[in-house]
């Protein structure tokens, strides 16, 4: 039992206390009994009692008192421990005092005197009970009440935070879309699958190529997109793909109307875990409006000399200027010697350097009014000179091959020579010999290039 359980038992007669003291000790062990004869002390101890920490579970109290009823002292009692079983004794039937007490101290029983010692010690113990079990319910309902808060302050917890990830969730959704429906305008994408079907394609695609998306949702990439593409170039893609590499590079595409227009493409696959190929993407950039301007260049971007469509026009212009003022041609057109042992080795960069280079050269040798210099092509270049005599023209051929030798650029991969050199094919155009096409000088010249190179290279041949 509680150790802070007091039973408190009023009476004016000290010897109904002294029977009740003696006849209750021992029946509640660890129940305190405590004794009042004044009634007027009795709520005075009560509080005390209360105020000390004990709980007062019982109160038993006589009904006829001088100064106040038992009714009236229970009531008193009440107001101050409410929860405390009330048993009065009464002394005769008095019928109007119970009834008081059941309406003002909400009496638990009523013992008539003289009373039964077992009847008594019963009544007390099922108060005694009765009280227990009330404060057991209701600390079982304070723990479930604040269970059941901790449980609400969860949930709202949860509800505020799963609120908040919704709220982020949806914003990063809006901004996804967002960057989806900018990449749809203005990205050429298509996504192909493994065999070639195209899964998706942005609505930017669908406007440059001229198809619906409906038409090529479905269709094989390479045979809707690329039909007007030759077979091997759709093979070296192939094969970069299949090795699971990136392919890029400048494409001519025909839209479904048959307008031509230039992309730079870059077609990469789209790998799981690095290896387990699952389709490809390629992205398109629009580079017509370039290439256009390429076309009406004159000059070749890297070396900043004339371009091979310029080469045409001039050399055309020349043939027929030099024959009506009877002037001698000599036309030379050569190419850098393993150039392509250079670059396997010393990467595209270092070739470009080389081929820059060489362009200055050319530039500086040749700089008078009737001089023209072009690259024609990867790594070949030509000169086109208005000469005097035959041996001038071989004494300049002569020095060009010379003078690149000597711009001693290491190139540690040729079996000619520790530095780059090259090899020359010149063509002399006589006044007087009959007229010769743009097409026989070039394919004159570019014979002797070849027996140039099939003779040692690093050397010219007339
Ligand atoms: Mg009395």
């Amino acid at each position: 039992m509680n150790a802070n359980y007091v039973i408190l038992c009023i009476d004016d007669e000290e010897t109904i206390l002294d029977s009740l003291s003696m006849e209750l000790s021992g029946c509640f062990p660890g129940v305190e009994l405590e004794l009042v004869q004044d009634n007027a002390e009795a709520e005075e101890l009560a509080r005390e009692l209360l105020a000390e920490g004990l709980e007062i579970p019982v109160v038993v109290c006589d009904y006829i008192m001088p100064g106040r009823k038992g009714d009236e002292v229970l009531a008193a009692i009440h107001a101050i421990a409410p929860k405390a079983r009330t048993v009065m004794l009464t002394g005769q039937s008095s019928l109007d005092g119970v009834t008081k007490a059941i309406n003002r101290a909400n009496l638990y029983r009523y013992i008539a005197k003289p009373w039964d010692r077992d009847d008594l010690i019963l009544t007390l113990q099922g108060a005694l009970e009765s009280y227990v079990q009330d404060a057991t319910i209701q600390r079982q309902n304070a723990e479930l009440k604040e269970l059941n808060e901790g449980l609400e302050r969860k949930v709202e917890e949860r509800t505020a935070e799963l609120r908040a990830a919704n709220a982020e969730l949806a914003e990063a959704n809006r901004t996804s879309n967002q960057y989806l429906d900018i990449i749809d305008q203005h990205v050429l994408i298509c996504r192909i699958d493994k065999a070639g079907a195209i899964v998706y394609v942005s609505e930017a695609f669908c406007r440059k190529s001229g198809f619906e998306r409906q038409e090529l949702i479905g269709r094989n990439y390479w045979q809707t997109l690329y039909f007007n593409l030759s077979e091997s170039r759709i093979r070296e893609i192939m094969t970069t793909l299949e090795r699971g590499e990136t392919w890029q590079g400048e494409i001519r595409h025909q839209s479904k109307d048959g307008r031509d227009y230039w992309v730079h493409e870059i077609v990469s696959p789209d790998l799981v875990d690095e290896s387990l190929v699952l389709g490809f993407t390629s992205i398109r950039q629009d580079i017509t409006d370039k290439k256009a301007v390429e076309e009406l260049s004159i000059t070749d971007a890297l070396t900043g000399l004339y371009n091979r469509r310029h080469f045409n026009s001039v050399l055309e212009r020349e043939l027929g200027r030099a024959r009506e003022d009877g002037q001698r041609l000599a036309f030379a057109i050569f190419d850098v010697d393993h150039f392509k042992a250079y670059n396997d080795n010393h990467g595209h960069a270092a070739g470009d350097e080389v081929l820059k280079r060489i362009g200055r050269l050319l530039n500086e040798r040749y700089r008078r009014g009737r001089d023209y210099v072009f690259r024609i092509g990867g790594e070949e270049f030509a000169v086109l000179l208005t000469v005097r005599r035959p041996d001038e023209a071989e004494a300049a051929a002569a020095g060009l091959v010379a003078a690149v030798e000597a711009l001693e650029l290491p190139h540690g991969h040729s079996p000619v020579s520790p530095c780059i050199t090259i090899s020359l094919g010149l063509r002399l155009i006589s006044p007087d010999e009959a007229p010769v096409t743009v097409d026989q000088v070039f394919t004159e010249a570019d014979t002797r290039l070849y027996r140039a190179k099939a003779g040692g290279r690093n050397r010219y041949v007339l």
